[in-house]
């Protein structure tokens, strides 16, 4: 069985409450860690993320589940701009979408 649990949150140090059934929720979910934030900052965090991207998310892409921070680099192949989900150091070739796609026997 759960309990309530009081948690501390990491963004204003408040503590608030992990409650049962958050904890039944977490665990159905697979999810091993603790929530950090209470649930005013994670509200606040889920706004912000919600405004001021790119528009409507694009179709197509299949991973599903947390969103990653993506990251602007420019394509080692055919120097458009690329996203990538993490951060570009320079010293490492970068590729854009369509030239990261594996080469496959489809000509
Ligand atoms: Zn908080
Ligand atoms: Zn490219």
């Amino acid at each position: 069985m759960y309990r309530d649990e009081s948690l501390n949150c990491t963004d204003c140090s408040r503590p608030f409450a992990f409650t049962a059934s958050e904890q039944e929720f977490f665990a159905a979910k697979g999810f091993t860690n603790k929530p950090s934030r209470c649930p005013d900052c994670r509200a606040a965090r889920k706004a912000q993320r919600g405004e001021g991207g790119g528009g409507a998310r694009s179709g197509g892409y299949s991973g599903g589940g947390a969103q990653r921070e993506m990251f602007d680099a420019i394509c080692s192949t055919c120097g458009k701009t690329a996203q990538v989900p993490f951060k570009p150091r320079g010293d490492k070739p970068v590729y854009c979408r369509d030239c990261f796609t594996p080469r496959q026997s489809y000509r």
